[in-house]
Protein backbone atom coordinates (compact mmCIF):
# COMPACT_ATOMS: atom_id res chain seq x y z
CA UNK A 1 0.00 0.00 0.00
CA UNK A 2 1.24 3.31 -0.77
CA UNK A 3 0.08 5.61 1.86
CA UNK A 4 1.37 9.04 -0.07
CA UNK A 5 3.23 10.17 -3.62
CA UNK A 6 5.17 12.55 -1.92
CA UNK A 7 9.11 12.53 -1.41
CA UNK A 8 11.77 14.80 1.29
CA UNK A 9 14.46 13.32 -1.10
CA UNK A 10 15.19 13.29 -4.64
CA UNK A 11 16.88 10.06 -5.31
CA UNK A 12 18.36 10.24 -8.62
CA UNK A 13 16.87 7.53 -9.95
CA UNK A 14 13.38 7.68 -8.94
CA UNK A 15 12.64 11.42 -8.68
CA UNK A 16 15.51 12.93 -10.97
CA UNK A 17 12.66 15.84 -11.90
CA UNK A 18 12.95 19.37 -11.06
CA UNK A 19 8.60 19.26 -11.29
CA UNK A 20 6.28 16.96 -10.96
CA UNK A 21 2.60 16.01 -11.58
CA UNK A 22 1.08 15.09 -7.88
CA UNK A 23 -1.75 13.00 -7.25
CA UNK A 24 -4.79 15.34 -6.37
CA UNK A 25 -5.27 15.70 -2.33
CA UNK A 26 -8.98 14.86 -2.85
CA UNK A 27 -7.85 11.67 -4.34
CA UNK A 28 -5.42 10.30 -1.79
CA UNK A 29 -7.38 7.11 0.56
CA UNK A 30 -7.98 8.24 4.31
CA UNK A 31 -6.58 5.58 6.79
CA UNK A 32 -10.17 4.50 6.99
CA UNK A 33 -10.47 3.47 3.37
CA UNK A 34 -7.35 2.06 3.24
CA UNK A 35 -7.61 -0.79 6.10
CA UNK A 36 -11.30 -1.10 4.37
CA UNK A 37 -9.56 -1.93 1.68
CA UNK A 38 -6.33 -4.55 3.30
CA UNK A 39 -9.47 -5.93 5.21
CA UNK A 40 -11.08 -7.42 1.95
CA UNK A 41 -8.00 -8.19 0.41
CA UNK A 42 -7.45 -10.20 4.15
CA UNK A 43 -10.86 -12.03 3.23
CA UNK A 44 -8.93 -12.75 0.02
CA UNK A 45 -5.84 -14.64 1.61
CA UNK A 46 -3.83 -11.77 1.87
CA UNK A 47 -1.29 -12.01 5.10
CA UNK A 48 1.45 -9.43 4.76
CA UNK A 49 0.97 -5.67 3.93
CA UNK A 50 3.74 -3.58 3.36
CA UNK A 51 3.89 0.27 3.43
CA UNK A 52 5.29 2.60 1.46
CA UNK A 53 5.44 5.63 -0.78
CA UNK A 54 7.05 7.79 -1.51
CA UNK A 55 7.83 8.65 1.53
CA UNK A 56 5.48 6.85 4.11
CA UNK A 57 6.48 8.63 7.28
CA UNK A 58 5.65 12.26 5.75
CA UNK A 59 1.46 10.93 6.09
CA UNK A 60 0.91 12.59 9.34
CA UNK A 61 -0.15 9.94 12.15
CA UNK A 62 1.26 7.03 10.22
CA UNK A 63 0.73 4.82 13.41
CA UNK A 64 -2.58 5.29 13.11
CA UNK A 65 -2.97 3.98 9.83
CA UNK A 66 -0.84 0.70 11.70
CA UNK A 67 -3.38 0.35 14.38
CA UNK A 68 -6.13 0.03 12.01
CA UNK A 69 -4.64 -2.67 9.95
CA UNK A 70 -3.13 -4.80 13.18
CA UNK A 71 -6.63 -4.94 14.78
CA UNK A 72 -6.80 -6.93 11.82
CA UNK A 73 -6.20 -10.51 12.68
CA UNK A 74 -5.52 -12.19 9.43
CA UNK A 75 -2.55 -9.79 8.83
CA UNK A 76 -0.08 -11.21 10.41
CA UNK A 77 3.18 -8.74 9.34
CA UNK A 78 3.14 -4.94 8.54
CA UNK A 79 5.93 -3.63 7.38
CA UNK A 80 7.34 -0.38 6.02
CA UNK A 81 9.78 0.77 3.62
CA UNK A 82 11.33 4.01 3.97
CA UNK A 83 13.70 5.98 3.07
CA UNK A 84 14.53 6.27 7.32
CA UNK A 85 14.98 10.30 7.73
CA UNK A 86 12.28 10.65 9.50
CA UNK A 87 12.16 7.16 10.98
CA UNK A 88 14.38 7.91 14.86
CA UNK A 89 11.45 10.56 15.99
CA UNK A 90 8.78 7.76 15.11
CA UNK A 91 10.01 4.71 15.65
CA UNK A 92 8.93 4.39 18.84
CA UNK A 93 4.96 5.25 18.11
CA UNK A 94 5.08 2.49 14.76
CA UNK A 95 6.34 -0.08 16.76
CA UNK A 96 3.58 0.35 19.90
CA UNK A 97 0.98 0.24 16.91
CA UNK A 98 1.64 -2.74 15.39
CA UNK A 99 4.86 -2.39 12.79
CA UNK A 100 6.44 -5.55 12.72
CA UNK A 101 9.75 -4.92 10.50
CA UNK A 102 11.30 -2.06 8.75
CA UNK A 103 12.89 -1.60 5.45
CA UNK A 104 15.41 1.85 5.03
CA UNK A 105 16.66 2.76 1.69
CA UNK A 106 19.82 4.31 1.73
CA UNK A 107 22.71 3.64 -1.29
CA UNK A 108 25.42 4.67 -0.04
CA UNK A 109 27.58 5.34 3.07
CA UNK A 110 29.43 8.57 2.18
CA UNK A 111 27.42 11.59 3.54
CA UNK A 112 28.87 13.38 -0.05
CA UNK A 113 27.27 11.00 -2.31
CA UNK A 114 23.89 10.80 -0.26
CA UNK A 115 23.91 14.49 -0.99
CA UNK A 116 24.84 13.93 -4.59
CA UNK A 117 22.83 11.59 -5.44
CA UNK A 118 19.36 11.84 -2.59
CA UNK A 119 19.33 15.59 -2.75
CA UNK A 120 19.63 15.93 0.85
CA UNK A 121 21.92 16.89 3.82
CA UNK A 122 20.08 14.12 6.07
CA UNK A 123 22.58 11.22 5.83
CA UNK A 124 23.10 11.02 9.50
CA UNK A 125 19.26 11.38 10.32
CA UNK A 126 18.99 8.15 8.43
CA UNK A 127 21.41 7.17 10.30
CA UNK A 128 20.14 7.45 13.33
CA UNK A 129 16.83 6.02 12.06
CA UNK A 130 18.62 2.96 11.38
CA UNK A 131 20.31 2.75 14.85
CA UNK A 132 17.03 3.60 16.31
CA UNK A 133 14.67 1.16 14.29
CA UNK A 134 17.54 -1.69 15.67
CA UNK A 135 17.37 -0.33 19.56
CA UNK A 136 13.54 -0.80 19.94
CA UNK A 137 13.82 -4.57 18.89
CA UNK A 138 11.69 -4.34 15.72
CA UNK A 139 11.62 -7.42 13.63
CA UNK A 140 15.30 -8.15 11.61
CA UNK A 141 15.90 -4.88 9.80
CA UNK A 142 16.83 -4.89 6.52
CA UNK A 143 18.62 -2.04 4.36
CA UNK A 144 17.83 -2.03 0.61
CA UNK A 145 20.86 -0.55 -1.97
CA UNK A 146 20.36 0.11 -5.43
CA UNK A 147 23.64 -0.48 -7.38
CA UNK A 148 24.71 1.67 -9.97
CA UNK A 149 27.70 1.37 -11.48
CA UNK A 150 29.80 4.42 -11.52
CA UNK A 151 27.66 5.62 -8.53
CA UNK A 152 28.08 3.05 -5.90
CA UNK A 153 29.30 -0.26 -7.35
CA UNK A 154 32.28 -0.07 -5.42
CA UNK A 155 30.79 0.56 -2.07
CA UNK A 156 29.34 -2.89 -2.08
CA UNK A 157 31.63 -4.32 0.76
CA UNK A 158 31.21 -1.05 2.83
CA UNK A 159 27.60 -1.20 2.51
CA UNK A 160 27.51 -4.77 3.65
CA UNK A 161 29.87 -4.33 6.58
CA UNK A 162 27.62 -0.70 7.73
CA UNK A 163 24.40 -3.12 7.50
CA UNK A 164 26.67 -5.27 9.93
CA UNK A 165 27.23 -3.04 12.03
CA UNK A 166 23.95 -2.03 12.15
CA UNK A 167 22.20 -5.15 12.82
CA UNK A 168 20.62 -4.62 9.59
CA UNK A 169 20.93 -7.59 6.71
CA UNK A 170 21.44 -5.79 3.43
CA UNK A 171 19.91 -6.64 0.16
CA UNK A 172 21.33 -5.19 -3.12
CA UNK A 173 18.89 -4.44 -5.74
CA UNK A 174 19.70 -4.24 -9.34
CA UNK A 175 18.98 -0.94 -11.03
CA UNK A 176 15.06 -0.81 -12.75
CA UNK A 177 14.03 0.56 -15.64
CA UNK A 178 10.65 1.51 -13.71
CA UNK A 179 8.85 4.71 -13.73
CA UNK A 180 10.99 7.58 -13.05
CA UNK A 181 14.54 6.26 -13.83
CA UNK A 182 14.81 8.02 -17.31
CA UNK A 183 18.40 8.07 -17.36
CA UNK A 184 18.67 4.03 -16.73
CA UNK A 185 20.51 2.19 -19.35
CA UNK A 186 21.66 -1.76 -19.19
CA UNK A 187 25.34 -0.43 -18.96
CA UNK A 188 24.72 1.43 -15.45
CA UNK A 189 23.04 -2.22 -14.17
CA UNK A 190 25.31 -3.55 -11.75
CA UNK A 191 24.25 -7.91 -12.07
CA UNK A 192 23.76 -10.27 -9.39
CA UNK A 193 26.44 -12.13 -11.02
CA UNK A 194 28.69 -9.37 -10.48
CA UNK A 195 27.81 -8.52 -7.02
CA UNK A 196 28.11 -12.21 -5.66
CA UNK A 197 31.85 -11.75 -7.71
CA UNK A 198 33.08 -8.74 -6.09
CA UNK A 199 31.85 -10.01 -2.38
CA UNK A 200 33.67 -13.34 -2.85
CA UNK A 201 37.03 -11.63 -4.09
CA UNK A 202 36.80 -10.34 -0.61
CA UNK A 203 34.96 -12.57 1.83
CA UNK A 204 35.49 -16.14 -0.11
CA UNK A 205 32.93 -18.45 -1.30
CA UNK A 206 29.90 -17.49 -0.83
CA UNK A 207 26.91 -20.06 -0.23
CA UNK A 208 23.06 -19.18 -1.07
CA UNK A 209 20.40 -19.85 0.92
CA UNK A 210 17.41 -21.87 0.57
CA UNK A 211 14.45 -20.83 2.21
CA UNK A 212 11.48 -22.63 1.64
CA UNK A 213 9.03 -20.70 2.82
CA UNK A 214 9.66 -17.60 1.43
CA UNK A 215 10.16 -19.25 -2.88
CA UNK A 216 8.03 -15.84 -3.87
CA UNK A 217 10.45 -13.82 -1.97
CA UNK A 218 12.15 -11.28 -4.49
CA UNK A 219 15.41 -11.43 -2.77
CA UNK A 220 17.56 -14.26 -3.70
CA UNK A 221 19.88 -14.65 -0.14
CA UNK A 222 22.97 -15.60 0.11
CA UNK A 223 25.61 -16.39 3.29
CA UNK A 224 29.32 -15.27 3.17
CA UNK A 225 31.80 -17.65 5.29
CA UNK A 226 31.32 -16.34 8.14
CA UNK A 227 27.55 -16.88 8.69
CA UNK A 228 26.44 -13.75 7.39
CA UNK A 229 23.32 -13.43 5.16
CA UNK A 230 22.34 -10.87 2.43
CA UNK A 231 20.22 -10.81 -0.26
CA UNK A 232 19.99 -9.73 -4.27
CA UNK A 233 17.32 -8.36 -5.96
CA UNK A 234 17.91 -9.37 -9.28
CA UNK A 235 14.82 -8.16 -11.19
CA UNK A 236 16.30 -6.61 -13.78
CA UNK A 237 19.09 -9.61 -15.25
CA UNK A 238 17.07 -12.55 -13.61
CA UNK A 239 13.61 -11.42 -13.53
CA UNK A 240 11.22 -13.55 -10.62
CA UNK A 241 7.82 -12.99 -12.40
CA UNK A 242 6.73 -16.13 -12.58
CA UNK A 243 6.67 -16.72 -8.68
CA UNK A 244 5.74 -13.15 -7.81
CA UNK A 245 2.70 -13.22 -6.00
CA UNK A 246 2.67 -9.13 -4.52
CA UNK A 247 0.41 -6.40 -5.89
CA UNK A 248 0.20 -2.83 -5.19
CA UNK A 249 -2.09 -0.22 -4.32
CA UNK A 250 -1.16 3.64 -5.29
CA UNK A 251 -2.48 6.14 -2.13
CA UNK A 252 -5.38 7.08 -4.79
CA UNK A 253 -6.48 3.39 -4.79
CA UNK A 254 -5.56 2.18 -8.20
CA UNK A 255 -4.44 -1.56 -7.78
CA UNK A 256 -2.06 -2.77 -9.97
CA UNK A 257 -0.50 -6.48 -10.34
CA UNK A 258 2.73 -5.43 -12.02
CA UNK A 259 5.33 -2.79 -11.34
CA UNK A 260 5.57 -2.72 -14.63
CA UNK A 261 1.62 -2.44 -16.15
CA UNK A 262 0.27 0.38 -18.04
CA UNK A 263 -3.47 -0.37 -16.31
CA UNK A 264 -4.68 -1.04 -12.95
CA UNK A 265 -8.45 -1.54 -11.23
CA UNK A 266 -9.48 1.70 -9.81
CA UNK A 267 -10.80 1.22 -6.08
CA UNK A 268 -10.97 4.16 -5.04
CA UNK A 269 -14.16 5.00 -7.12
CA UNK A 270 -15.73 1.40 -5.81
CA UNK A 271 -15.12 2.45 -2.13
CA UNK A 272 -16.30 5.87 -2.96
CA UNK A 273 -19.57 4.31 -4.19
CA UNK A 274 -21.94 2.27 -2.30
CA UNK A 275 -20.06 -1.49 -3.32
CA UNK A 276 -20.36 -3.68 -0.77
CA UNK A 277 -17.15 -5.57 0.23
CA UNK A 278 -18.09 -8.47 -1.34
CA UNK A 279 -18.54 -6.63 -4.63
CA UNK A 280 -14.71 -5.18 -3.80
CA UNK A 281 -13.81 -9.19 -3.22
CA UNK A 282 -15.51 -10.01 -6.32
CA UNK A 283 -13.45 -7.42 -8.76
CA UNK A 284 -10.23 -7.52 -6.63
CA UNK A 285 -10.67 -11.66 -7.31
CA UNK A 286 -11.45 -10.74 -10.61
CA UNK A 287 -8.55 -8.89 -11.92
CA UNK A 288 -5.98 -11.25 -10.02
CA UNK A 289 -7.33 -14.16 -11.86
CA UNK A 290 -7.14 -12.73 -15.21
CA UNK A 291 -3.99 -11.37 -14.40
CA UNK A 292 -0.96 -12.11 -16.93
CA UNK A 293 1.71 -9.91 -16.19
CA UNK A 294 5.26 -10.55 -16.71
CA UNK A 295 6.37 -7.20 -16.59
CA UNK A 296 10.47 -7.27 -15.91
CA UNK A 297 10.44 -10.84 -17.96
CA UNK A 298 8.91 -9.01 -21.16
CA UNK A 299 11.50 -6.09 -20.57
CA UNK A 300 14.79 -8.42 -19.89
CA UNK A 301 14.07 -9.63 -23.54
CA UNK A 302 13.90 -6.74 -25.14
CA UNK A 303 16.55 -5.98 -27.42
CA UNK A 304 17.96 -2.49 -27.08
CA UNK A 305 15.99 -2.14 -23.66
CA UNK A 306 16.10 1.60 -23.03
CA UNK A 307 14.40 3.82 -19.68
CA UNK A 308 10.78 2.58 -19.83
CA UNK A 309 9.21 6.12 -19.81
CA UNK A 310 10.54 9.41 -21.00
CA UNK A 311 9.20 12.79 -18.64
CA UNK A 312 5.81 13.13 -21.16
CA UNK A 313 4.83 10.06 -20.52
CA UNK A 314 5.40 10.50 -16.43
CA UNK A 315 3.68 13.52 -16.88
CA UNK A 316 0.67 12.35 -18.67
CA UNK A 317 -0.15 9.55 -16.08
CA UNK A 318 2.06 9.81 -12.45
CA UNK A 319 0.77 6.20 -11.80
CA UNK A 320 3.61 5.51 -13.79
CA UNK A 321 5.90 6.92 -11.51
CA UNK A 322 7.81 4.89 -9.08
CA UNK A 323 7.00 6.94 -5.82
CA UNK A 324 3.28 6.71 -6.76
CA UNK A 325 3.18 3.28 -7.30
CA UNK A 326 5.53 2.09 -4.40
CA UNK A 327 8.99 0.11 -4.74
N1 LIG B 1 10.62 6.32 -0.06
C1 LIG B 1 10.72 5.00 0.44
C2 LIG B 1 12.12 4.45 0.24
O1 LIG B 1 12.90 5.03 -0.51
O2 LIG B 1 12.40 3.41 0.86
C3 LIG B 1 9.69 4.04 -0.13
C4 LIG B 1 9.38 4.15 -1.60
S1 LIG B 1 10.71 3.76 -2.72
C5 LIG B 1 9.91 3.96 -4.27
C6 LIG B 1 10.81 2.00 -2.48
C7 LIG B 1 12.07 1.32 -3.00
O3 LIG B 1 12.12 1.43 -4.40
C8 LIG B 1 13.36 1.92 -2.45
O4 LIG B 1 14.12 0.90 -1.83
C9 LIG B 1 14.05 2.42 -3.69
O5 LIG B 1 15.45 2.33 -3.58
C10 LIG B 1 13.49 1.52 -4.77
N2 LIG B 1 13.62 2.07 -6.11
C11 LIG B 1 13.14 3.24 -6.58
N3 LIG B 1 13.48 3.41 -7.88
C12 LIG B 1 14.20 2.31 -8.24
C13 LIG B 1 14.86 1.90 -9.45
N4 LIG B 1 14.85 2.64 -10.54
N5 LIG B 1 15.49 0.70 -9.45
C14 LIG B 1 15.52 -0.08 -8.33
N6 LIG B 1 14.92 0.26 -7.17
C15 LIG B 1 14.28 1.45 -7.12
FE1 LIG C 1 14.07 8.06 -3.01
FE2 LIG C 1 12.04 6.55 -1.96
FE3 LIG C 1 11.76 9.17 -2.38
FE4 LIG C 1 11.92 7.56 -4.46
S1 LIG C 1 10.29 7.55 -2.99
S2 LIG C 1 12.91 9.57 -4.21
S3 LIG C 1 13.37 6.03 -3.69
S4 LIG C 1 13.23 8.21 -0.99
Amino acid sequence: MSVTDRCNLRCRYCMPEEEYVWLPRSSILSFEEIARLVEVFSTLGVDKVRLTGGEPLLRHDLSHLIELIAANERIRDIALTTNGVLLARQVDALKAAGLSRVTVSLDTTRPDRFQAFNRSAKFASVTEGIARACSVGLGKLKINSVVIRGFNDDELVDLLEFAGEHGAELRYIEYMDVGGATGWSMDQVVSRDEILETLSACYGEIAPLIDQNSASAPAQRFSLPDGRTFGIVASTTLPFCRSCDRSRVTADGMFYMCLYSDTGLDLRELVRSSASDEELAAQIANAWRGRTDRGAEERASMRGRGALYQVEGLRSDPHREMHTRGG
